[in-house]
């Protein structure tokens, strides 16, 4: 309680929380003052150090070459015989830098940014998501904004807002949940099919016509409607504008 209490009040611990759940991020360091305060479990003090010197590299030798606006930021990424690593100042006197399946790395550096820069909202109540853990349908924990596991390939169309509990988009949309609309279709038209033979029967046939088709009639109708609530329910993205 105390500890998690506390870990609220320090936006650095909560980016070290975060980084640390990720899954598909190998190692990463936070730079505070040019010198490493939190790193990855796997690495020992000396390696931080060395991946501080990288980060604080990768960040002046792009200011030498990138102009840099006044507000903004540029999120760095690079091949490195150890990995994909990505780097990003999040701060004057803060950076970080990340290593691991560049998808996830790009997510996270963006999504620590987002945090430290007024949050990433949800479309519904306004709450913040940018430090938000998405599961996937294997139990990869992912940053928001990856739509596609990059670890196991499944899709994740939708997750509740923490706060709120509502359906957004991994990219920050509004999101329900509708009945395809074939499947209303094939409901419709077995009900009317069902109707129709009915219909016929009733003037044409003897007694037990009537009844076997009465009951063709019914197991269509049955199928179509319960057809109709077989499929999953398709997310349906709602434009916030
Ligand atoms: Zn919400
Ligand atoms: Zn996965």
């Amino acid at each position: 309680m105390e500890d998690s209490a506390r870990m609220h009040d320090d936006p650095i611990k909560m980016i070290n929380y975060y980084l640390s759940s990720i899954d598909g991020v190998k190692e990463y360091v936070i730079v505070l003052e040019g010198f490493p305060i939190y790193w990855s479990s796997n690495l020992d003090q000396e390696k931080a150090e060395e991946l501080a010197a990288l980060a604080i590299d990768m960040i002046t030798s792009s200011d030498k070459y990138v102009p840099r606006k006044e507000e903004g930021y540029v999120i760095l990424g690079t091949e490195t015989p150890e990995g994909y690593t990505g780097a990003v100042r999040l701060k004057p006197n803060l950076s970080l830098l990340v290593r691991g399946e560049p998808r996830i790395v790009r997510m996270v550096l963006l999504n620590a940014y987002r945090y430290v820069h007024g949050g990433f909202k949800c479309p519904w109540c306004g709450g913040d998501l940018s430090l938000h853990i998405v599961k996937c349908r294997n139990n990869h924990s992912l940053p928001v904004g990856v739509g596609v596991c990059p670890i196991c390939g499944s899709r994740i169309d939708y997750f509740k807002c923490p706060h709120c509990g509502k359906l957004v988009d991994p990219h920050g949309y509004r999101v329900s949940l509708k009945t395809p609309r074939e499947n209303i279709v094939a409901g419709i038209i077995m009900g009317i099919a069902g109707i129709v033979s009915i219909g016929i029967a009733i003037p044409i046939y003897n007694i037990s016509s009537i009844i076997s088709s009465i009951l063709i009639a019914a197991s269509g109708l049955f199928f179509g409607l319960s057809y109709s609530g077989l499929k999953r329910k398709l997310p349906v993205r709602i434009d916030n504008k």
